[in-house]
């Protein structure tokens, strides 16, 4: 287990000491000078020898260390720009590898916008500062574990079938869900007096996409039709709901009726409380970390359900408008462990008593999760060249909205608000048009290679 702190320590005085070395090395030579010069003298050369050697060192040291905490201050500005960057996008992530908290999107979004003084006292910060936290937090974190590894490059590793258009998707569900909403702008352009709202981009493509996925036969649930706050848990509570009505329909739910009625009862409570607070109960089953009894049932259940995708339609935003182009998320076992084990460490809300945490849960159809993320994008920027990005195509990350259920699902960015010519594209109907159709090939091309 690295000690972090000391493991730095370590290397500044390793630094220190090499320079020092290397200061000693020239005192042969000037004290071989000195002894020309008699005794009185050699003594006065020695200890201003001994003078400037300490000066030196004491300059090398100044030095190293200036660098040193120049190299740390940079990384914690980096990683404080890319948590505020990704404020809009509904992650919740691990470190700031990627920024957002892991039960909900909204830890992340407490911390990102500062606007939450209460929930630090709620939260018992005085227990948080008195663990031996770095201790705790080597248990969890697993070293050789890197999220960006698997996924900064893109290589979809399928050979994935072309010449996908408008293609028939009868018999297929897709739940779509359109970003933010009500209160909730998601991310802004300009960002000091907004302009656009990524939430009205994200309801009017998400409309374009159920027209074009109802078009090919797809039945399509929309978990969000105007305006309104829909907090995240309530969504993901109409996707079971959804979900538990088509199991029973075809005659495989995994558990009695009974057992399903209990569950809906727990699921329509999150969609009447509506606010994605621990302390509101509106996370209902889907509180702590890992997968509680409820929940590993529900999923149990979605996973059966082959024919059943769920979609996040979002927009990126880059604070240093330097990216741009078409991004998708999705979930993986490991990127949900990762980040949930980080943000016991790092997240107030985790240290709170009644916050559930329980067994790191495997089960997760990760490589389907990946494969539709390929799809979608290889659709999006073949049909819409401008929108490759400059950034990582797939990705996986920790989002409420995928990591909540069984379902096979991605978290569409569909190109960035703060790009300019993104955004030019983006208010073009056309443009959208491309984007639907690509979405809905990209869904049926994931059907195809799946054989389902
Ligand atoms: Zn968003």
């Amino acid at each position: 287990m690295k000690n972090p702190k000391a493991s730095l320590t370590a290397e500044f005085e390793d630094a220190y000491g090499s320079q020092s070395s290397a200061v000693v090395n020239e005192t042969p030579a000037k004290a071989k000078t000195a002894k020309a010069k008699g005794k009185k003298k050699r003594s006065g050369d020695s200890f201003w020898t001994r003078m400037l050697i300490f000066i030196c060192g004491a300059l090398v040291g100044l030095g190293v260390f200036a660098t040193v905490m120049y190299f740390t201050q940079g990384k914690k500005a980096d990683t404080k720009k890319e948590t505020k960057r990704n404020s809009s996008s509904y992650r919740t992530s691990s470190n700031n590898r990627s920024s957002s908290g892991s039960r909900g999107d909204f830890y992340r979004d407490k911390d990102d916008e500062d606007d939450d003084d209460d929930n630090d006292s709620l939260l018992g910060r005085d227990r948080y500062n008195e663990k031996d936290l770095d201790d705790d937090f080597d248990e969890y974190i697993d070293d050789d574990y890197d999220p960006d590894s698997d996924s900064d490059f893109y290589d979809p590793g399928y050979t994935l079938p072309k010449n996908i258009s408008g293609e028939d998707l009868s018999g297929y569900t897709i739940i779509l869900d359109p970003g933010h909403g009500g209160r909730d702008t998601g991310c802004v352009f300009p960002f000091d007096y907004p302009e656009y709202n990524e939430c009205d981009f994200n309801l009017r493509i998400a409309k374009r996409v159920e027209q074009e996925l109802t078009s090919r036969g797809a039945t399509v649930h929309m978990l969000r039709t105007d305006d309104s706050w829909v907090s995240l848990y309530n969504r993901l509570a109409q996707t079971h709901l959804i979900c538990l009505d088509i199991a029973q329909e075809q005659g495989i739910l995994p558990f009695s009726e009974d057992r399903a009625d209990e569950l809906r009862e727990s699921l329509w409570d999150c969609i009447y409380i509506n606010e994605d607070t621990v302390a509101s109960g509106g996370m209902g089953i889907m509180v702590g970390s890992g997968v509680g009894e409820d929940l590993n049932d529900l999923f149990e259940m979605e996973y059966k359900l082959e024919k059943v995708i769920y979609l996040s339609i979002h927009l990126n935003s880059s604070e240093s408008q330097t990216l741009h182009g078409n991004q998708i998320f999705y979930v993986t076992d490991e990127s949900v462990i990762e980040s949930e084990n980080r943000q016991m460490y790092e997240n107030s809300e985790f240290q709170r008593s009644d916050f559930p945490i329980r067994e790191e849960y495997y089960g997760r159809h990760n490589d389907d999760n990946y494969l539709l993320g390929c799809c979608l994008y290889d659709n999006i920027v073949g049909n819409i060249p401008a929108f490759e990005t400059n950034g990582t195509p797939v990705k996986a990350d920790n989002y409420a909205v995928l990591r909540e259920h069984g379902l096979t699902g991605a978290l569409v960015e569909v190109a960035y608000l703060s790009d300019d010519n993104d955004r030019t594209m983006l208010q073009r109907s056309d443009i959208i048009d491309q984007v639907a159709y690509s979405i809905a090939d990209g869904v049926k091309m994931y059907f195809i290679q799946k054989d389902i």
